[in-house]
């Protein structure tokens, strides 16, 4: 089959099934499409989460308050991928509003569906042969882990697309890559922050916020990000020439070289159900058996429990400065000011949020205000400091800004491994029960993914075989080759 015609038969089955499934805010148009073929060379599809700009598509990140904005450039990130030849932009995916959220149920376009568990059906051959469940996609890139997951209908042989896209990019501030590339089953990468430019992207908190890629094929994840992996002038937080210079080029060699891996102690929480412990465990005693060149030691970030109050005091205060600009004068679907009173004239702007994004600017705007600014936000900066040199003390490799005043030693590992979430993906029912019951409970499920973001550190997560459950592995910052050449040999 050609390419123009296997583009045809993916750009039906994304219509029709987005009705349902929800990946999608925005598919591109097939007209769009076809034109971005150039040869007979195989395709790569791929799409972006809807906070990243493109010149071509309006940009919501699934909030009404962006309603009928269209950004006109494109984000580095998407002007990079778009020079590949035959790499096609399938359009722009569901996200948590604002990527707020861990489990792809905060969106003005409603929630991502879990295509682990209520597969798209093939009408020719699936009728009735699988069990249907409505799980939660995790978030908040949930388009994007959800596309990557989903098995086309298409199983023809000729049919050259297995999954609905080959890769997509999401963003990662507290987890938000991680965490619904694990519940969907499928491969994720975080990389360092700084790393890949941010320019385009709509920030959600600037200090955490990175492009993170997701796909089923980590050889696709490693080709994209060397393709994303530049200094950026657009992007003042882009990490510099001569910082990448300071980090040493790998020696380190994937095929023989043993790898001592921590195990943060810490982690070792009495709330991770036995089962999920289960898992773990024979995943590493697999990685020891049959892979041979491992070493396991225990780790300390003796602080690491206090990373969900240090983020949830600092992204939503961020959060609150960045959401600032939609107030319906220049940013933001605009309020009738004639109509409005006078201390109402942003509200109906603002109302457009949707109640997540509301809690989050009420908190972030509670924790900065001056009775408690130094209590709360400054206090949280300084214990995230602690969180940054405690990471950096367990690793062989030096910080390329923060040298490790901790002498080397054989405690030192060359990587983290670590739990991504503590469960499979939860029903859809009882995740909205327990967040309706306690809005903190949804924060909860970060617990593993936070702690890397504050320290900006480099994380893939790998789905452990048919169990619905991931691991993470974290490096040193600015080492996120070494990241993915370990997680090659693990995986
Ligand atoms: N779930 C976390 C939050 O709501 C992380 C989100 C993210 O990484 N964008 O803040």
């Amino acid at each position: 089959m050609s390419n123009i015609s296997s583009l045809k038969e993916l750009h039906n089955v994304l219509i029709s099934v987005n009705k349902k499934y929800k990946f999608f805010n925005n598919v591109t148009p097939l007209s769009q499409l076809i034109s971005t073929v150039k040869t007979d060379s195989p395709i790569i599809t791929y799409a972006l989460k809807d906070n990243i700009s493109t010149k071509e598509h309006p940009l919501t990140c699934s909030s009404k308050i962006l309603e009928g904005y269209f950004p006109n450039y494109d984000s580095t990130v998407s002007s990079l991928l778009k020079h590949k030849e035959n790499w096609v932009n399938l359009g722009k995916l569901n996200l948590d509003e604002f990527g707020m959220g861990s489990g792809g149920v905060h969106s003005a376009n409603g929630a991502v569906v879990n295509p682990i568990y209520d597969p798209i059906k093939n009408e020719v051959s699936d009728e009735g042969n699988f069990q249907i469940e409505h799980r939660v996609t995790g978030g908040s890139s949930s388009g994007s882990a959800a596309i990557c997951s989903a098995r086309t209908p298409l199983q023809k042989k000729d049919a050259i697309f297995d999954r609905l896209a080959h890769f997509a990019l999401g963003t990662d501030t507290g987890g938000s890559v991680r965490l619904p590339a694990a519940w969907c089953n499928v491969l994720s990468f975080k990389p360092t922050y700084g790393r890949i430019s941010r320019y385009g992207v709509l920030p959600y908190a600037h200090s955490l916020d990175t492009v993170g890629i997701i796909s089923s094929d980590l050889k696709i994840i490693k080709d994209v990000y060397d393709i994303l992996d530049k200094y950026d002038t657009k992007d003042p937080t882009s990490m510099s020439e001569s910082i990448r210079k300071n980090i040493k080029k790998t020696d380190f060699n994937e095929e023989n070289d043993v790898v001592s891996v921590g195990l943060i102690k810490e982690f070792n929480l009495t709330a991770i159900p036995d089962t999920t412990n289960q898992i773990l465990f024979q995943f590493l005693e697999g990685m020891m058996n049959l892979k041979g060149s491992f070493e396991l030691k225990e780790v300390s970030v003796k602080d690491i429990g206090n990373s969900l109050p240090i983020y949830f005091t600092l992204a939503p205060a961020e959060a609150a400065s960045n959401l600032a600009r939609f107030d319906g004068l220049r940013y933001g679907a605009k309020s009738n000011l004639e109509k409005s009173k006078d201390n109402g004239m942003f509200a109906e702007t603002r109302a457009l949020f949707g109640e997540e994004v509301q809690k989050r600017i009420l908190l972030g705007n509670y924790n900065l205000s001056s009775e408690l600014y130094d209590n709360k936000y400054k206090k949280a900066q300084i214990m995230r400091t602690e969180i940054i040199s405690q990471f950096n003390d367990v690793f062989k490799d030096q910080h390329p800004i923060y040298p490790s005043n901790k002498m080397q030693n054989d405690d030192k590992v060359d990587v983290i491994i670590s739990l991504t979430g503590n469960s499979k993906a939860p029903l859809l029912k009882e995740f909205l029960e327990s967040n309706s019951h306690s809005p903190l409970d949804e924060f909860c499920n970060d617990i593993f993914t936070i702690p890397m973001s504050l320290a900006g550190i480099p994380v893939v997560s790998i789905p452990i075989k048919d169990s619905g459950i991931s691991i993470q592995i974290s490096g040193q910052f600015g080492y996120d080759d070494k990241v993915l050449r370990i997680a090659k040999r693990v995986n």
